[in-house]
């Protein structure tokens, strides 16, 4: 039996600069959400600023949990966030294989080293006598826990047994002493064993439990730092305990804040509790949201946007907050925005092209003609702050005709029952878009403000009437430039079909 008192000897304070080996270890069990992605960020960081080595592990060992195409998304997740691993389930590595339900022999290995030192024993206890436990438990208003009654079998007993009735493995925990456990964020975390009950390690199914298997692992893994929510603190002193007994050096735990809805209370999807690959989806840059996420519980000075580089050379683990961070959607939108305008023309409009693609209506040809991407990108790029807006706002460029917008979207504001007006001004317009020249934004702007003189219209009035004509909605791009992309042709068949709709209405 271990020492039930003892320190770690690791986790004591600063990681220092040696090159960290730090491990992701989702469950298969769905999309990770946010909170834990974030802890993959910061793990990332941590292994990228001490030169060390970030580490995909699968922990699949609840196999009723397990969901179909989960390590796809899950890899698919931080390859999109650009966090890239050194060692994992799809590339390997040296301490491979890196999914849990391939190492069932190094767990086993474990528990014949711990029940040979009576640090663990075999349990029979049935579900029904279990069950009857818990519920004496409740009535006698004690915890709950198992009480040990199978520590008592001589193990030659148990070994019979085993041979024949399904048990499980438990961990013999110490009676007495305490545990004395480090957090780098939160210091020493000590624990009366008497508090502590003879949990699991070796389900009936032959499986390991989280607790065995990734001590298991983090050792042999040569793991230095975990990283992971502070929803395992509580579990802590277990583990310590697993790694004591089976004579690991313990790494050093660093357990991270959970990240609240604005205004407290648990993040909901509509704050944000979404997927990686639903970010992708609403338009958001994987760099922004890689910033976003780290710098949302951990911060330097009073800096925002940060480069990757840069966050890899300023990161330090150590600095962590420990207070719930509060998930700022807006902020996280307002970054997006801000990355967009700094990405460069040509990878911005792939981007683009890449959205147009599986946006744009099926008749409009494919690819997309990226010429056009690039020309209109340049327009957008100022105006927009997630690429999930660009498709609405562009797609009129792609759209050999467009069905004249109704004419009560022109008849607003100064045109208001003023239809055969706005049918004149409109054809005006048409007019003068096919005689100026160049056919160019420039040109076509200083023509369309001398018109506005002659028919005594302001600017803003006559600029929407074009708009709506032309790109078929109320907001657009900058209009000129936008009519010089559509070209001439398409312009003046656009106005006079407007003129034409607006005409049809003031006919008595
Ligand atoms: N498989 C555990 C989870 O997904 C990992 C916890 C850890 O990082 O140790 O919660």
């Amino acid at each position: 039996m271990t020492s039930g008192s003892m320190t770690g000897s690791a986790g004591t304070g600063g990681a220092g600069e040696r090159p960290a080996r730090v491990r992701y270890a989702p469950s298969p069990t769905g999309d990770p959400h946010v909170g834990n992605i974030r802890t993959a960020v910061w793990a990332w960081l941590h292994a990228r600023h001490t030169g060390g080595q970030f580490i995909v592990r699968i922990e699949d060992t609840d196999q009723a949990r397990k969901i179909e195409g989960s390590v796809e998304r899950i890899l698919g997740s931080l390859e999109w966030l650009g966090l890239d691993w050194d060692e994992g389930p799809d590339i390997g590595g040296p301490f491979g294989p890196y999914v849990q339900s391939e190492r069932l022999p190094l767990y086993h290995e474990a528990v014949e080293r711990l029940l040979a030192s009576r640090d663990a024993y075999r349990c029979f206890c049935t579900a029904e006598e279990l069950d009857a436990m818990r519920e004496r438990q409740r009535a006698e208003k004690r915890p709950p826990g198992y009480e040990g009654k199978c520590r008592a079998i001589p193990p030659t007993e148990a070994e019979e047994r085993a041979k024949s009735e399904p048990h499980v493995i438990r961990f013999a925990v110490p009676d007495e002493g305490t545990t004395v456990c480090h957090d780098l964020l939160r210091g020493r975390i000590e624990v009366e064993n008497s508090t502590l009950d003879d949990f699991v390690i070796l389900k009936s199914d032959r499986y390991p439990t989280y607790h065995l298997a990734h001590v298991v692992d983090d050792h042999a893994m040569e793991i230095t730092h975990v990283t992971r929510g502070d929803e395992w603190i509580p579990s802590m002193p277990r583990h310590c305990l697993l790694f004591d007994a089976l004579g690991y050096e313990r790494p050093i735990f660093v357990h991270t804040s959970i990240i609240l809805a604005p205004g407290g209370g648990k993040l909901s999807k509509r704050h944000g509790a979404k997927s990686m690959l639903e970010y992708a989806e609403d338009g958001y840059l994987p760099d922004a949201v890689f910033n976003f996420l780290c710098i949302t519980g951990w911060g330097y000075g009073d800096e925002t946007v940060m480069s990757r580089q840069q966050l890899i050379d300023v990161f330090e683990i150590e600095n962590i907050g420990l207070n719930p961070a509060t998930f700022d959607m807006e902020k996280l939108t307002w970054m997006n925005g801000v990355y967009i305008r700094q990405t460069p023309v040509e990878e911005l409009s792939e981007m683009i092209a890449r959205r147009l693609e599986v946006e744009l209506p099926p008749d409009v040809p494919r690819p997309v003609d990226r010429a056009l991407v690039e020309a209109v990108t340049p327009l957008i790029q100022e105006r927009i702050q997630t690429l999930a807006e660009v498709t609405p706002l562009i797609d009129f460029f792609w759209q050999s005709e467009i069905a004249p917008p109704p004419p009560e979207e022109f008849l607003q504001k100064r045109w208001k029952d003023r239809a055969s007006d706005a049918a004149s001004a409109l054809e005006r317009v048409a007019a003068a878009t096919e005689e100026v020249e160049p056919f160019e934004a420039g040109p076509l702007e200083e023509r369309m403000r001398s018109l506005c003189e002659e028919l005594e219209v302001k600017a803003g009035d006559l600029f929407t009437l074009i708009r709506i004509a032309v790109t078929g909605r109320r907001v657009s791009p900058p209009l000129f430039e936008s009519m010089e992309i559509v070209g001439r042709g398409v312009c003046v068949d656009r106005l006079r079909a407007a003129s034409a709709s607006l005409a049809a209405v003031s006919a008595p």
